[in-house]
């Protein structure tokens, strides 16, 4: 199993303990500059700024951005920090833990490397007023944090705790619009069907007896309010004590009917709200529907969509596939879809489709694994020791730095997927 760069990366540490002494005059560096909207660098400069503490420099790999001033402060090489010494502290402002991590090491400095876990914690929220909305902040840090326990976790003894990050429960494959750069694939579907109901329990409670713990199920589709199991579904997953929180995804065309509102009124469940203008055509309605019957609920706008629909053969091979496993954005969200259990949307809905070659590494099959101690086993071997999947040689990946597209350009047809093989 693939041992983790990250270790010496601190994640669960005290901001207050650490504060005294970054006011003796450390020098405070952030390593990661990201531009886009709810980039960590956004978040981590007014928190820092919040407790008195102006950052002396950003660190950056891009060489777009070093030598430019961002956010009023200004991005060098990494090279940088072996000019600073030993009075350096470096927090992780990006969450690619472990290129950074390996650049770090590489410059011969292990100590006093953190991530943004302690301080966005500590900071309060008024910090971030101008930034985003408190709520997002926090599932940034959730995202931040989760990210890195996972890949710290990575080559530990499989019989310890198995903690997920994040399962996406994909319960339709219908939507009500049609993105053409839906990067789970929906666009493609010609014949788009429900996820069967008994085999989604019974792979529901197989997964939540072999795990420990998941910090959060995330319901979609398509759009999820068409599948008319979910109050029961929700149910079960709420009932156990294993699950952190639920988030049920939602492009708001339409009110849910009242059994499934009645089944929301969960404190572990949020709806989030993707607000697609003029498209999202019951958003308000929603929302008002929500707040009358407390409904806990975020709404934003389309963010970050980036060109990672496409279905293309690449001639990446191995360094290159790990690396682009390694910067995916999903690299740590399994992905449950028709009785499988796949480590990404992408990865799952091309080889529903059957536009990618088939390889049954990329996916645990839920009905040949018997036992949940056997399924753990799988769970964990799966989830920790990929270094790519099969999947990804025929993506063009998720990470930030993909170029942009624009969000919900429907299509009034399903599209061709390109079959990128002959069987
Ligand atoms: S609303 Fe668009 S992006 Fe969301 S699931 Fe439907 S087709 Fe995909
Ligand atoms: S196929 Fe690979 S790069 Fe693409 S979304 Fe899945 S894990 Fe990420």
């Amino acid at each position: 199993m693939k041992v983790s760069d990250c270790q010496f990366i601190q994640n669960d540490y005290s901001f207050q303990e650490l504060l005294p002494i970054i006011k003796t005059g450390k020098k405070v560096v952030l390593y990661g500059a990201g531009t886009a909207p709810s980039s960590y660098a956004r978040i981590a400069i007014p928190a820092f700024r919040s407790f008195g503490i102006e950052p002396i420099a950003f660190v950056d790999d891009d060489l777009d951005r070093q030598g430019k001033e961002f956010l009023g402060v200004k991005v060098q090489a990494p090279s940088y920090i072996e000019s600073l010494g030993s009075d350096a502290m470096i927090f992780l402002s990006s969450n690619y833990f472990e290129s950074i991590a390996r650049t770090i090491k590489t410059i011969g400095k292990t100590e006093n490397i953190f991530s943004c876990t302690g301080i966005l914690r500590s900071v309060h929220e008024d910090a971030y007023s101008e930034v985003m909305s408190f709520e997002e902040v926090q599932r940034r840090l959730h995202t931040h944090t989760s990210k890195l326990n996972r890949i710290q976790a990575m080559g530990r003894d499989e019989n310890s705790t198995l903690i997920l990050n994040a399962i996406d429960i994909q319960v339709t494959e219908r939507c009500t619009m049609k993105c053409i750069d839906c990067s789970n694939l929906m666009q493609y579907y010609k014949k788009p069907k429900d996820a069967e109901q008994e085999l989604l329990e019974d792979n529901v409670e197989k997964i939540l007896s072999a795990v420990d713990k998941i910090y959060d199920v995330r319901i979609l589709g398509g759009e999820p309010f068409l599948y008319k199991h979910l109050p029961k579904l929700l149910g079960m997953i709420c009932e156990s004590k294993k699950v952190s929180r639920v988030t049920v995804y939602t492009n708001a065309t339409f009110v849910p009917k009242p059994e499934v509102l009645e089944s929301l009124k969960n404190n572990m469940i949020e709806v989030e709200i993707t607000d697609y203008d003029e498209l999202s055509r019951n958003r308000l309605k929603m929302i008002a529907t929500f707040k009358e019957h407390k409904i806990r609920y975020i709404d934003h706008k389309p963010q970050n969509w980036t060109d990672s629909a496409r279905v293309v053969k690449s001639e990446k091979k191995g360094r290159e596939l790990a690396l682009m496993f390694e910067r995916c954005c999903v690299n740590d969200v399994l992905s449950l879809l028709h009785g499988r259990l796949y480590h990404c949307p992408f990865s799952a809905n091309a080889h529903n489709l059957q536009a990618i070659p088939v390889d049954k590494t990329d996916w645990i099959d839920l009905s040949e694994t018997k036992s949940p101690v056997d399924l753990r086993l799988a769970i964990s071997k799966f989830y920790f020791g990929k270094a790519f999947q099969s999947a990804c040689k025929f993506c063009l990946g998720r990470d930030f730095e993909q170029p942009k597209v624009i969000p919900a350009l429907q299509t009034k047809k399903p599209i061709d997927i390109p079959i990128v093989f002959t069987a």
